[in-house]
């Protein structure tokens, strides 16, 4: 069986007062209402440690992860994490390739696969994201390309145990959520191509991209989606929770 999992990616946002709201708020509703498997959030790297610490002095079973991770283990990379602190520091994830990192931060194909190796090597597990252009999708390439990046992205995984998020790049924050068929259609080709490196049966692949609580249920009941990874809507906790909520 696959494991269904719901992450919350926060971005550039949150506080220490919003870890201790999620930590406290997530606690009450997880003791009294059943969820759709697990549930992980990836604050800012400075509030991994007090958010994992909140989540354990609270006994809340929900995972804590970073957005990003260092492509090297050690030594003089100015500014940079490594996915053994990470792991350190509490963390039971750390998402690699997010388009906007790709966009923005020069993650190329290359380096998204160097960067889940060291995750992978640090013993916690990368969440690596894929996904096309609009442009790609208008053009009738995006199987191809959304192939091309899992195969290069798992070129160093070695049946390691990863998560894979589609996310296609028109869909993140604009309120236009891919359609069913969509997704299903690509979580499929994203498992066939993945079956080349990992155990793909095993392997949960989540939808990103403006999933709210209105979409959820339906995004999530499709069989090739085994959860979501969510931007905005995390950073509500009501939001966060009603999508979660099985
Ligand atoms: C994301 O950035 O990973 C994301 C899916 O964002 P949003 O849910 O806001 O589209």
């Amino acid at each position: 069986m696959r494991k269904q999992i719901v992450v919350g990616n926060w971005k550039l946002n949150g506080s220490r007062a919003l870890c201790e709201e999620f930590a406290l708020g997530l606690g009450k509703f997880l003791s009294r209402e059943s969820i759709v498997g697990e549930l992980a959030i990836c604050p800012p790297a400075v509030y991994i440690d007090s958010l994992s610490s909140a989540m354990v002095i609270n006994e809340v079973n929900v995972a804590v992860g970073a957005q990003n991770v260092a492509a090297q283990e050690k030594g003089a990379f100015t500014g940079e994490m490594s996915a053994a602190m990470i792991k350190e520091a509490g963390g039971s994830y750390a998402i690699v390739g997010h388009s906007e990192r790709r966009a923005m931060f020069g993650d190329t194909d290359e380096l998204v696969a160097t960067k889940a190796a060291q995750v992978v090597a640090a013993g916690i597990t990368p969440i690596i994201c894929v996904g096309e252009e609009l442009a790609v999708r208008e053009a009738g390439n995006h199987l191809e390309f959304v192939g091309q990046q899992v195969s290069a992205a798992l070129s160093q995984a070695q049946s390691a145990t990863l998560i894979v998020a589609y996310e296609p790049v028109w869909a993140i924050g604009t309120g236009n959520t891919a359609n069913a068929a969509q997704v299903q259609e690509m979580h499929e080709h994203i498992r066939k191509v993945a079956s080349a490196s990992v155990n793909a049966e095993l392997t949960p692949i989540l939808y990103g991209g403006s999933v709210n609580p209105s979409n959820a249920a339906e995004l999530l009941g499709l069989p090739d989606v085994d959860g979501a990874l969510v931007g905005g809507a995390s950073l509500e906790l009501e939001k966060f929770i009603a999508i979660a909520k099985r």
